[in-house]
């Protein structure tokens, strides 16, 4: 039985702003249900200990470099089996609103201090250097706020083996050079070859470059950053890595979102009781005050608003599909830029187009449920999970062919509607006209009643439990341990 310590920024529902937070609070439920023993590190932000029913304080640590002692708190992840400690250290996380932003949008002043802080607590775990009985055989970090740990263990002669996944490359944590000194970080990792990223400190590529194993959340994703064009700079140093990059394709969390009982719902429905899909949208549509028509395709789209989104293509072909017979839904945050746009393009659409800007984690339920079709126009996409969700509720995705889009829709050509295979829409040029024409297509086939519902009950037919890619990571592990 392994015993794999995850280091995360995110764990839903102790903390959640994307796909982070979804998969870190799902994914070590399955490894334990396949025999993992899995433990989570995060820090304790002031809405997460808000969340944290039962936790307690296990253990006190200094951290080097840092004015005070941290307490480690203990708990379960709510809900779950799974054991979370929380680094409570008040000066560095005890701040409302967004784990990364400050309320004016900016990166908090200090965030490389605060995540330096949660890879020195992950690091202490990890070599034992705690008052707790428990050492991980694997420690399994995520994204740039773990970056640090791979890298400081990598000084070690006896050492935990290290996974590092990637979730996003597009957010690297990087930090002008004199962070790199004062976070206390030797210099023999300030090189092209370690950490240095043209004159700047970058989290991430301590886990790029130190990390035993590699991952990305879809094999697409783990293809496509070797490239100059989703590399964000480093394609290089992955290309030199990529016999130990894999691509594990995201589950979900399929009680969290089942529409046979999701407690979000007017009507629960599942594919023997399709036709109580209807009563959602109808729902839908009220509480965004469209006209309520059960003949009108709703497409639904939920996530956040920036760039990688999409935001812009989609607001490009709003003048087209203004002329359409449709309603739209949109639930999202992010940058002002967007958020203004949608809300000026809601104004001017006549009840047609509906915008919520804010973050409801009830509210996307609803979306998807309510929806006819999800929209996902990415520019990029590591994995994407509200595609998948719409795939599980019926909601048939519009997807740009990229990334885990790409590995996750199957485009309804008529090849794949006649073979039974389709499952929604995939365009691929980034531009709002290819956007524009697949809605059309996805409209003339919702049209088609009969052939409709064969493509939703297509998706909702699909696998996207954890258990196949939770297999994989401990086969992952395994290597992991062995290349160590
Ligand atoms: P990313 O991680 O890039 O944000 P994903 O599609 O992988 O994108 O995951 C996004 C997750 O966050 C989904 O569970 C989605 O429903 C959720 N989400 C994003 N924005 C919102 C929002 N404004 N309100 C509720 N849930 C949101």
């Amino acid at each position: 039985m392994h015993k794999v310590l995850f280091v995360t920024s995110e764990a839903y529902p102790l903390m959640k702003t994307g796909g982070l937070g979804d998969v870190c609070g799902s994914l070590p439920v399955a490894l334990e249900s396949l025999g993992c023993d899995v433990r989570l590190l995060m820090p304790g932000y002031r809405d997460t200990l808000a969340r944290a029913d039962g936790f307690e304080p296990v253990a006190r640590l200094q951290p080097p470099l840092f004015p005070h002692h941290i307490t480690l708190l203990e708990g379960k992840l709510p809900g779950k089996r799974v054991k979370v400690w929380l680094v409570d250290y008040p000066p560095a996380y005890d701040r409302p609103g967004n784990p990364y932003y400050d309320p004016y949008g900016n990166d908090w002043y200090d965030n490389a201090a605060r995540f330096a802080l949660l890879a020195r607590t992950a690091v202490a775990l990890a070599l034992g250097r705690t008052s707790l009985s428990w050492q991980p055989d694997v420690v399994h970090c995520h994204d740039w706020q773990a970056g640090l740990v791979p890298a400081w263990l990598s000084l070690e002669t006896r050492r935990p083996a290290t996974v590092f996944t990637i979730h996003n490359l597009s957010y690297q944590g990087l930090f002008p050079r004199d962070t790199f000194t004062a976070l206390g970080l030797p210099d023999t990792l300030w090189s092209s070859e370690a950490l240095e990223f043209h004159g700047a400190l970058s989290f991430i590529k301590g886990g790029v470059v130190f990390a035993d194993r590699l991952t990305t959340v879809s094999p697409t994703y783990a293809r496509e950053i070797q490239s100059p064009e989703f590399g964000c700079g480093l394609d290089g140093v992955l290309r030199r890595r990529s016999r130990s990059l894999t691509g594990i394709l995201n589950g979900i969390d399929t009680v969290e979102w089942d529409p046979a009982h999701d407690a979000h719902l007017s009507k629960p429905y599942s594919a023997h009781r399709f036709r109580n899909k209807l009563a959602n949208k109808l729902a839908l549509q009220k509480e965004f005050e469209l006209p309520p028509d059960p003949d009108m395709p709703v497409i639904g789209m939920v996530g956040r608003l920036v760039y990688q989104k999409g935001i812009d293509l989609l607001l490009g072909a709003i003048p087209k599909l203004a002329g359409m017979p449709l309603q739209m839904v949109i639930l999202g945050s992010g940058e002002t830029r967007y958020e203004k746009a949608l809300e000026h393009a809601a104004a001017h659409a006549g009840n047609r187009l509906a915008v919520r800007i804010g973050y409801d984690e009830a509210l996307a339920h609803r979306i998807v449920a309510g929806s006819d079709m999800i929209l996902m126009p990415s520019r990029f996409e590591p994995c994407g999970l509200n595609q998948l969700y719409g795939l599980r509720y019926g909601t048939v995705p519009i997807v740009r062919r990229i990334g885990g889009l790409a590995d996750t829709v199957v485009d309804a050509t008529p090849a794949n509607l006649r073979a039974g295979t389709a499952t929604g829409f995939v365009f691929d040029p980034a531009e709002p006209a290819a956007l524009a024409a697949a809605v059309t297509r996805a409209l003339d086939g919702y049209r088609n009643g009969r052939q409709w519902k064969k493509l939703a009950l297509n998706g909702m037919r699909q696998d996207f439990s954890w258990r196949k890619s939770a297999d994989a990571y401990i086969k992952l592990y395994k290597t992991a341990l062995h290349t160590r």
